[in-house]
């Protein structure tokens, strides 16, 4: 598992005038002059990142609409973050979504800061993953500190483990459903069996849980 982002993106003079020309406000983020740049800044945080989410630390998919890049300090509050190399990570979109545009700070700041101290969750360049967040088979989250709980909170990966409930459940489920079907090779053509067993397919059928 990738544990932080140790060289942020290096923003080249070209990129920084681009930047210096078009770039006003926090919404202008989304225009299409930046597309270059921020094709640029994902290639290179997916490398320092070893292509996984910050905080769920799940593999990113390689389709645009599956990774964001993600402001840790919101972009709409601190609008002069917007292209600050250091408050830039990637992310999958379940988790950019869930963390919004809610406040992260301790207290307000004007420089951005230089250690993780006065944030409230996991910062990907300065915090180390596992210090914070132990992750159990891959699906379960363990806070080890207050910014673990708040990482986990705030991104709710505790809906991966729903997720991780459900397919359990449903596999628990293919294995009664095999076990029905077995018995329903294995039975002679008994009629009151072949009922029964058909009652209890039915009734596996209706509850499952993946609908
Ligand atoms: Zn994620």
């Amino acid at each position: 598992m990738n544990n932080r982002i140790e060289i942020p993106y290096a923003i080249p003079e070209d990129e920084k005038q681009v930047i210096r020309d078009n770039f006003a406000s926090h919404t202008d983020w989304d225009k299409s002059v930046f597309d270059r740049i921020k094709a640029h800044i994902i290639r290179h945080l997916r490398q320092q990142q070893e292509n996984e989410c910050c905080y769920c630390k799940r593999q990113l998919g390689f389709d645009i609409k599956e990774v964001d890049i993600e402001h840790i300090i919101p972009k709409s509050k601190y609008e002069r973050f917007t292209f600050e190399p250091k408050n830039l990570a990637l992310s999958c979109p379940g988790c950019n979504t869930k963390k919004g545009d809610r406040n992260v700070l301790r207290s307000k700041v004007t420089n951005y800061p230089r250690t993780g101290s006065n944030l409230t969750i996991i910062h990907a360049h300065y915090d180390l993953y596992s210090d914070h967040i132990e992750i159990l088979n891959q699906v379960i989250y363990i806070p080890k500190t207050d910014k673990g709980c708040e990482t986990i909170k705030l991104c709710e990966l505790y809906r991966l483990k729903t997720v991780e409930d459900n397919m359990k459940a449903f596999l628990s489920q293919q294995d009664e459903i095999k076990k029905i079907v077995e018995q329903l090779r294995s039975t002679e053509t008994k009629s009151g069996t072949l009922v029964r067993l058909l009652a209890q397919l039915r009734r596996i059928l209706k509850r499952n849980p993946m609908q």
